[in-house]
């Protein structure tokens, strides 16, 4: 955060927001929303599952959602935590989002996805499934006939992305991995729908900013939750707090003021959003991955400026002799990386995000 100034100015931009989406007739006409075999009706919160069912010989898995649904129209917004099951701020989050949120005074809704990906949460799995060892955030938009991890995909577009205008996927460091808290934003090239994903972007306020320009038309598979929504038309955004299967106070907090301002924002909670003048903005954010399997020795600190081909980290075989040298791939900052020893031949080691021409610092 240093040399980071923070401004909090009030910005005018609610009613920006309001005249670009359609909004239903009346509160009258409004109907109960349904995702999955949860309903809310109007002015009220529901919870629940989404049922994936058993399938490919494994049992399936429930994954556990809010529904809160306002008495009047507006957008609908999807959150989704746990996508990997050991990012835990995220899931803390969203619990205690659910308390901040009074369904009757909403304008539009909101859908909490507590824990996208349950199995990988229980058995305290990093980036891949117990199950069929996929990657639920490199699957999507997913399949109804594959492995556990694909129906979850498939389950979490169909049921929470379809009926949103509004996908915030959350996500933090996994449990090997060190990260410098960061928000990003899915850029399509769509002037409207570009502008409104900036304005949720800065309304998070992190003062970490990655604007991602996705390639149009966005490769299929998507791969990406991020990506897919973006394909569905949908505004697209992602939230990156919390390192190390830590569970602390400074990662959470953040995540729900974000989320709040964000809704705001958006004009779904009263209240005027507050705007941050000053990010630190970032073009893209670039993995570097190890060529080897071996033991991991970062050699840079989270935070810290590179300059391309700058050591990242040096993996060692079992008896100390090096095997590879990461070096950075740009000039940048490194946003995150991995930092316990374990690390497989094609595992990312760190992400170094580029700052936009402008804004280095
Ligand atoms: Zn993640």
């Amino acid at each position: 955060m240093e040399g980071v100034q923070m401004h909090r100015v009030l910005i005018g931009t609610v009613v920006a927001w309001c005249v670009t989406l359609p909004r239903p007739a009346t509160a009258q006409q409004r109907e109960p929303l349904s995702v999955g075999e949860v309903t809310a009706a109007p002015g009220a919160a529901a919870s629940g599952y989404l049922r994936v069912p058993p399938a490919a010989g494994d049992n399936g898995t429930d994954i556990p959602i809010t529904v809160v649904h306002g008495p009047q129209p507006g957008p609908v917004v999807a959150i989704v935590a746990g996508v990997h099951g050991s990012e835990y701020p995220p899931m803390l989050a969203v619990q205690v989002l659910r308390r901040h949120l009074v369904p009757r005074e909403l304008r539009g809704s909101v859908i909490l996805v507590h824990c996208a990906n349950p199995p990988s949460f229980f058995a305290r799995t990093v980036y891949y499934g117990p199950l069929d060892r996929q990657n639920l955030n490199r699957v999507f938009p997913g399949a109804a006939d594959g492995s556990v991890s694909y129906r979850i995909a498939d389950a979490l577009i169909r049921e929470v992305v379809s009926p949103a205008d509004v996908l915030v996927d959350v996500h933090g460091g996994d449990a090997n991995e060190a990260l410098t808290s960061y928000a990003a934003i899915m850029l399509t090239g769509d002037t409207a729908r570009d502008a409104r994903t900036r304005l949720l972007g800065n309304a998070l306020g992190f003062p970490r900013l990655i604007e991602n320009k996705l390639p149009v038309p966005i490769p299929t598979p998507a791969r990406y939750l991020t990506r897919a929504a973006a394909a569905m038309g949908k505004t697209s955004l992602a939230i990156e707090s919390g390192e190390l299967g830590r569970r602390d106070i400074q990662y959470v907090q953040p995540i729900v003021d974000g989320l709040l301002n964000l809704l705001r924002a958006a004009s779904i909670l009263p209240g005027r959003p507050t705007a941050y003048s000053q990010r630190q903005r970032y073009a893209s954010n670039e993995t570097v991955a190890s060529p080897v399997t071996g033991v991991l020795w970062p050699r840079l600190r989270l935070g810290e400026r590179v300059v391309k081909g700058d050591t990242l980290a040096v993996v060692t075989d079992w008896f100390g002799q090096q095997a590879a040298v990461i070096l950075s791939p740009n000039d940048g900052v490194v946003m995150y990386q991995a930092v316990t020893p374990p690390i497989s031949a094609g595992e990312t080691v760190a992400a170094v995000g580029v700052p936009l021409p402008g804004d280095a610092r």
